[in-house]
């Protein structure tokens, strides 16, 4: 198939190469030049495994190609695929204004008929505007249909996840749509969901809203194991065998960030309002997911006593690991709250650090964990990468000025690193 992407972030690109991959012929589209351009390069603007390997490939064989003409390639193309970012506006809403541009330049450029897909996450009522855009904008007798197709991948294992998704929604509202997306994802061989578009848009935001929940969830939970000297990992256990709950996403910490769940939480919330429906669970959800960056800076403040004039070592960046994405990332807070109480911050990531250096003032990043623990006075932890993992914590607790870690992601046994003589202070475990 005739494909184009628009949007070439994390979802478009990686779903733009996978579908490249397949057999189509994708046109990769984004307004941004410095991206285009580095791509024409087979250089990715965004860290993600396997992803730099896949274009490269797909550029040799010509099944993908970059432009920042959207007009053209919405002309060469049947099937349009809107991945554009849908940030939130300063009332948590979702800003579909890039959505709208680009709706609209599809409209001007309908040749022949041509399925418009909605990927980006939006609202439910989106594919309906979309469809009226369209209607309004396009000469009449324009043939196209809207349909959406929402994506679960998650960064750091896109590539692995847009391959082997848990199972692929496909919102439709005419015969013909359905056909043709059900033959672009049949390779996949994954369970196909037919549904009507708002049921489909619906579908996404329920899905993030109820992963969030359950996150907070436990998040809740770990206080009630820190006032009482339980473990919440034994809770996670003891809960998740049960089929009904399930032992994924169980885990306590810092809260979650990231350019999805924050934004489309609220984003669900503020359509429930518009739809004259409270959703009052999920503002809970929210205020606890907050809360938890309090929760760590106290335990921090506990285990070093004074924040002022101390060396604060904090491994891990990114909102989660095996992404350079900084976007919500917990870390942002947190420095930023301890760097205003008159701690110095020392810090290393494997990958986040370029972006970290464009969003975080008066931080020395270093060039590996352990230039991160010479004198510091206490080390935490903020992202759970693999490497942090698997430290040498006898040269750690050496290279600490105190042997203290606060850990805001559960990545130590709390026996063995006590054990090594660590002040060790970990969430929602004794
Ligand atoms: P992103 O910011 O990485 O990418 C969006 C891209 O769209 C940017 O490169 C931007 O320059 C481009 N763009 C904006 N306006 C444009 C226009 N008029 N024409 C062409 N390009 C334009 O965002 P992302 O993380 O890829 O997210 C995109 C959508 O997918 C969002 O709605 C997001 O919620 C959703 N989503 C994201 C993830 C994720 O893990 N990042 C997962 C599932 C769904």
């Amino acid at each position: 198939m005739k494909i184009a992407v628009v949007g070439s972030g994390y979802v478009g690109l990686v779903s733009g190469a996978c579908f490249a991959n397949l057999g189509n012929e994708v046109i990769s589209v984004d307004i941004d030049k410095s991206k285009i351009a580095s791509l024409k390069k087979g250089i990715p603007p965004i860290y993600e495994p396997g992803l730099e390997e896949l274009i490269r490939h797909n550029m040799k064989r010509k099944t993908l190609s970059f432009t920042t003409d959207l007009r053209s390639a919405v002309r060469r193309s049947d099937v349009i695929f809107i991945a554009v970012g849908t940030p939130p506006r300063p009332n948590g809403e979702a800003d579909l204004s890039y959505v709208e541009d680009v709706a609209l330049t599809i409209a001007k450029e309908i040749n022949r008929y041509k399925l418009i897909v909605e990927k980006s996450t939006v609202p439910v009522q989106t594919g309906e505007r979309i469809a009226q855009t369209l209607r309004r904008a396009a000469k009449k007798g324009a043939d196209f249909d809207v349909a959406s197709n929402p994506e679960f991948l998650r960064e750091g294992s896109a590539v692995r996840d847009f391959r082997n998704p848990d199972r692929v929604i496909l919102g439709v509202e005419s015969k013909r749509a359905e056909k043709i997306l059900c033959e672009l994802y049949k390779p996949l061989k994954a369970p196909i969901v037919v549904t009507d578009l708002k049921s489909a848009e619906i579908i996404k935001h329920a899905s993030n809203s109820f992963l969030a929940t359950k996150i907070s969830f436990m998040n809740a939970i770990s206080r009630i194991c820190d006032a009482t000297n339980a473990d919440v990992e034994q809770v996670a256990q003891g809960i998740g065998l049960d089929k009904r709950i399930g032992k994924d996403f169980l885990n306590a910490g810092i809260g979650f960030g990231g350019f999805c769940f924050p934004k489309d939480l609220a984003a669900f919330i503020r359509i429930s309002e518009k739809l004259g429906y409270d959703f009052e669970l999920l503002k809970a959800v929210e205020r606890i997911n907050e809360g938890q960056k309090a929760v760590f800076l106290k335990k921090v403040e506990e285990a070093i006593w004074n924040i002022p004039s101390k060396v604060i070592g904090v491994l891990g960046l990114s909102f989660k690991p095996n992404t350079d994405d900084m976007r919500y990332a917990p870390s942002v807070d947190i420095i930023a709250a301890l760097q205003e109480q008159g701690a110095r911050i020392k810090a290393f990531d494997p990958h986040a650090m370029p972006k970290a250096k464009a969003l975080l003032k008066n931080v020395q990043f270093c060039k590996d964990s352990y230039a991160v623990c010479k004198g510091s006075d206490c080390l935490l932890i903020l992202t759970e990468w693999d490497e942090f993992k698997e430290l040498d914590l006898a040269r750690v607790k050496k290279l600490l000025r105190q042997p203290v870690i606060v850990d805001g992601r559960n990545i130590y046994d709390p026996k063995r690193v006590r054990d090594m003589g660590f002040k060790y202070v970990s969430m929602g475990r004794p």
